[in-house]
């Protein structure tokens, strides 16, 4: 197994925290910028520490969803993905 950089493993302490605090100084004085969508299912966040002035964009990807609508008996999305299979 490659060892994991400096980065890498200040990235993974970071995501660990919750993005809590600067992973440059550790500060807890972060301001967040608006969300960037880049695809619908990729959106950066620049993030910047009010104490040491360095910037790093918080990167959000589509894990899951939670339907909050009740679903029909067969729902029009399954008898898509059948429609689309047939066609194969
Ligand atoms: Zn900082």
């Amino acid at each position: 197994m490659k060892r994991k950089t400096r980065e890498q493993r200040i990235v993974e302490k970071y995501v660990e925290n919750l993005g809590e605090n600067c992973p440059y100084c550790g500060s807890d004085k972060i301001a967040s910028g608006r969300p960037e969508p880049e695809s619908p299912a990729l959106i950066f966040r620049l993030s910047r520490c009010t104490e040491c002035k360095k910037e790093w964009d918080k990167t959000f990807t589509l894990t899951s969803i939670k339907l909050l609508s009740p679903l029909p008996e067969i729902p029009n999305s399954i008898k898509f993905i059948k429609s689309l299979k047939r066609k194969r």
